[in-house]
């Protein structure tokens, strides 16, 4: 197989096109013409296949390194998808610190249909394996986790899902292929929402499944057709696009966050930093055993949620938004954002502390990243001195 590099760019099956177009094109088209009534041609329906949609999965599957991948219309609907390998009585051990999202698909959705979800700590492997019981059916863990950068040791997870018989899936929207294969270390199932790093430009709305076993993948694929949760072909151009840069782009954003990581480390102001790549992170050495970056996703804390607040709201190249991975940079305050979505009975555990911000880090020149916040926090700093 070519390098990762290489098979960003050049995807198996690229020279398939009638007409020799260099790239893939879009097929917007919900139906295709048959030659007879009684047999289909290759493709029929778009619901069940599409040649853009096809071209997007090989190109996901050849990154993650697995048997195949599956495209869904946001990164929640491929997480929910994992539903139809459990039954009604099965068990799930989740990390406990997810994407509140999630959290809210398994406490409001699967919980209700007979699903039991218990929380442990991903980064203590014992403290998943005395959450499992006889019916645990899956492992779902984010590493490094979102928004506190926490990092579960996936070869160990692996393991222990094997030993119990279990199938182990990692979200691994924080990170993307480019640095971390969750396949390769022994995961069964790796989910994304390719909304994030995938696609890089915040443009597009998309999640993905990808599998080494295609058993797996075939009882998705069923479920995926019977309930019409694929992504739309134009979706999946823009992202088969956006898969072009992913190794360019993530590489130039670690690096950018590194800058910034190792500047509010040394901020006064600035009372913890959370990022995988710096001295001192608990889950280093395990970080840098199964990946080949820090990524470009970090939160630091203050000690104070309104001074978090103004510092969010001082900054003017770094935008307020949810998500993250595009290449421009975005500040969060997670615990007002991207995770008021978890259900009120579990905020207590699992929601982010209040003073937390999150950045995503974007490839603009750090210089300049780094000023806009130097500003800011001086201007979060002078408005506590005035009020
Ligand atoms: C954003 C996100 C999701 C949900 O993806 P959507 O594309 O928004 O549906 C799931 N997991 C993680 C870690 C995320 O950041």
């Amino acid at each position: 197989m070519s390098a990762f590099d290489t098979r960003c760019v050049h995807a198996p099956g690229e020279d398939r096109d009638p007409f020799g177009a260099s790239v893939a094109p879009l097929y917007q088209t919900a139906t295709f013409r048959q030659e007879r009534a009684t047999e289909f041609g290759a493709y029929d329906y778009t619901r069940s296949g599409n040649p853009t949609r096809d071209d997007l999965e090989a190109r996901l599957a050849a990154l993650e390194g697995g048997a195949g991948a599956l495209a869904y219309a946001s990164g929640m609907a491929a997480t929910g998808a994992l539903a139809h390998l459990l039954s009604p009585g099965d068990e799930v051990v989740a990390g406990d610190d997810l994407y509140g999202g999630t959290t809210r698909l398994f406490e409001r959705l699967w919980a209700p249909r007979g699903i039991t979800v218990r929380y442990a700590d991903a980064s203590d492997p014992d403290a998943v394996a005395s959450a499992c019981t006889a019916r645990t059916k899956l492992l779902f863990v984010e590493t490094p986790t979102n928004p506190l950068l926490r990092i579960a040791d996936l070869r160990a997870l692996a393991a222990l899902a094997r030993a119990r018989g279990a199938l182990l899936a990692v979200d691994n929207s924080l990170l993307s292929p480019v640095l971390q294969r969750p396949l390769e270390l022994g995961a069964d199932l790796v989910v994304a929402s390719a909304t994030k790093f995938l696609g890089g430009h915040a443009d597009v709305t998309a999640g993905m499944v990808a599998a080494a076993d295609p058993a797996l993948l075939e009882r998705l694929a069923f479920a995926r057709n019977a309930e019409g949760s694929a992504l739309a072909p134009f979706e999946a151009w823009l992202l088969a696009r956006g898969l072009k840069t992913l190794a360019l782009r993530v590489r130039a954003q670690c690096a950018g966050a590194r800058r910034v990581a190792e500047f509010l480390a040394a901020h006064p102001r600035v009372c913890a930093v959370h990022y995988p790549g710096l001295p001192g992170h608990p889950g280093r050495a395990i970080h840098a055993a199964q990946a080949s970056g820090a990524g470009a996703v970090l939160s630091f804390a203050t000690d104070d949620a309104e001074f978090s607040r103004r510092v969010v709201e001082g900054c003017r190249l770094f935008s307020i938004a949810v998500s993250f991975g595009a290449v421009h940079s975005v500040i969060t305050l997670p615990g007002k954002m991207s995770h008021a979505s978890i259900p009120p009975a579990l905020r207590e555990r699992l929601a982010p502390p209040p003073d937390l911000i999150r950045l995503s880090v974007g490839i603009e020149d750090p210089v300049d990243l780094l000023a806009d916040l130097a500003q800011a926090l001086d201007h979060a700093a002078r408005e506590r001195i005035a009020s």
